[in-house]
């Protein structure tokens, strides 16, 4: 009993070393306000804050047949989307695996006449009547012989300096892509000469970022009356993009290189970039495990708020924190003699196999398990750990040790998300427009209910979300809340009128409305 006193004691100690307090989280928002103000000014600032040149967010109504593609990372997907104009929409689908080759590629043409290819097979397949036309075409036939044109969303999840709706030059390839020829040149133009070549009836009609399409997305299927403010992805990394004033935008008059883009709604779309908030740690925690993830990372003192928040870094947080009490010579995590008397495997083993002893061993799913055991003893925790982990027969007590440790990196993730959601919703002004309804609702004393979709919804503030963190890490919404409610300048009133839906297919359908929009500017 010694030991389990003593090991609880540690473990809260490790674990209180993740708080991040009410104090703190008001103090993050004010930098993060600044920030985003300063990003909208200039360029080179610690959030980024791209224009999009999206200057609308759909309502549910919109119409049509629309094409996406999405190239991100290990696969391609192409798709076609039917927005039925009730804020439902079909999505028809297919994926292909970019070959390595590919990625690396002596020049672009190899890569995108690739993909001008998927998009040609995609269409023979399963959108014959579009594609008629195309083999006359290409047999010198009658050039005027034009099926419909299909508007195309192109997600890109690449930095790109974008200069129009349907037009961004790459900055730089990532993700182990890296075909010298494309840094520079619009990623458009690239795939739209391939889809030319192949006299394919497609025009590239949008870039896209995949916050974007969330926001997009989420917006055209919650049908909101104001339209959704803001979508935020929490995946392997995270970032967020809102709808700003768009006189706001300040910079995009400085930029010399920007295009064209329609002024009627007076708002754009701004990918925020948020990953990079705070670089220079004015207000974000850092704590030993934050300071030693950074060290050992790829890009140190970069991206210093994603490594804080995003699936990708969580799981290694808490693989640096269990280290600690493992090696902890006082009372050592998983060493204990005779766990759980009554089992025969009395004895806890940490195998040399362990993926503990690597570098991104754990995976952030783990705090997932953690924060959704509540079975006697945490059974699923200590087969999780046994059969993924390589560490078998934790006792009760350091299975309590690890589950509290990896709650407490949790909800700091999820506060720290907070803080970037309520940045934005306070910086948009967004509290004070309340409409006259929901003000008689509110002096009548009547609550207004959190999530229902029936009760009046003009004094909402919609969020749409993405990512395997926010959909399945037990509590993350809640623990969000509860740092929203703490923050003065929303409190309960502010936090109770925030909803908060996943908006799935962000770079399918999101991606469509952005091409629709794109076509109505023109
Ligand atoms: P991506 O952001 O790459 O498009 P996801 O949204 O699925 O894809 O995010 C992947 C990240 O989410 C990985 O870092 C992974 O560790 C993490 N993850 C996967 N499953 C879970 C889970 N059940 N709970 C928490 N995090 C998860």
């Amino acid at each position: 009993p010694r030991r389990s006193m003593a090991l609880a004691e540690q473990a809260k100690r490790v674990a209180a070393e993740f708080d991040f307090c009410d104090d703190a989280v008001g103090k993050a928002v004010k930098e993060f306000i600044r920030e985003m103000d300063e990003g909208l000014e200039k360029e080179g600032t610690e959030l980024s804050q791209i224009p999009t040149y999206v200057t609308a967010v759909p309502n549910g109504t919109e119409k049509g047949l629309y094409m996406a593609v999405d190239l991100g990372g290990t696969n391609f997907r192409v798709c076609s989307i039917q927005l039925h104009g009730n804020t439902t929409f079909s999505l028809t689908q297919s994926k292909v695996a970019i070959p390595h080759e590919l990625m690396v590629a002596k020049t672009s043409k190899e890569l995108f006449s690739f993909l001008a290819k998927q998009i040609e097979a995609f269409l023979k397949l399963h959108h014959e009547d579009h594609y008629v036309g195309t083999v006359k075409r290409r047999a010198g036939g009658d050039e005027n012989q034009q099926e419909e044109i299909f508007n195309l969303g192109f997600t890109f999840s690449f930095p790109v300096h974008q200069i129009g709706i349907n037009k961004g030059m790459l900055m730089r390839w990532t993700k182990g892509f890296d075909i010298d020829d494309a840094v520079g040149k619009d990623v458009c133009a690239l795939l739209q000469q391939e889809i030319d070549e192949l006299h394919l009836p497609v025009k590239v009609a949008a870039l896209v970022n995949d916050t974007v399409g969330t926001l997009m997305a989420r917006s055209y299927t919650s049908a909101g009356k104001t339209g959704t403010l803001l979508g935020a992805i929490f995946g392997t990394g995270t970032n967020g993009a809102y709808v700003e004033k768009l006189d706001k935008v300040s910079k995009l008059t400085k930029d010399k290189d920007a295009g064209e883009y329609d002024k009627s709604t007076g708002e754009m779309i701004v990918n925020t970039e948020w990953g990079s908030f705070d670089n220079s740690l004015r207000t974000l925690p850092n704590n030993p495990y934050d300071i030693e993830l950074d060290k050992n990372s790829v890009n140190p003192g970069i991206q210093m708020f994603e490594k804080r928040v995003s699936g990708m870094f969580l799981g290694e947080l808490l693989r640096l924190a269990l280290l600690k009490l493992v090696k902890d010579p006082s009372v050592p995590l998983f060493t204990d003699e005779n766990s759980a008397s009554n089992d025969v495997h009395s004895t806890t083993q940490i195998h040399d196999s362990s993926p503990i002893w690597k570098q991104w061993g754990i995976d952030t799913s783990f705090l997932s398990v953690c924060a959704g055991d509540h079975s006697p003893g945490l059974r699923m925790l200590r087969q999780t750990l046994d059969r993924d982990y390589d560490i078998s027969a934790v006792s009760a007590e350091d299975a309590e040790a690890v589950r509290e440790i990896a709650a407490a990196i949790g909800r700091r993730a999820a506060r720290l998300a907070a803080v970037a959601i309520a940045g934005i919703v306070i910086n948009t002004g967004r509290l004070g427009k309340s409409s006259a309804t929901a003000t008689t609702a509110q002096k009548a004393g009547v609550e207004p209910q959190r999530g229902d979709v029936d009760t009046d919804q003009s004094d909402e503030i919609d969020i749409g979300v993405d990512g395997s963190l926010v959909e399945f890490y037990p509590k993350f919404e809640e623990y969000m809340r509860e740092a929203l409610r703490a923050v003065p300048e929303i409190g309960a009133e502010g936090e109770r009128r925030v909803r908060i839906g996943i908006a799935k297919d962000g770079s399918g359908v999101g991606a469509a409305l952005i091409a629709l929009v794109a076509g109505r500017v023109e």
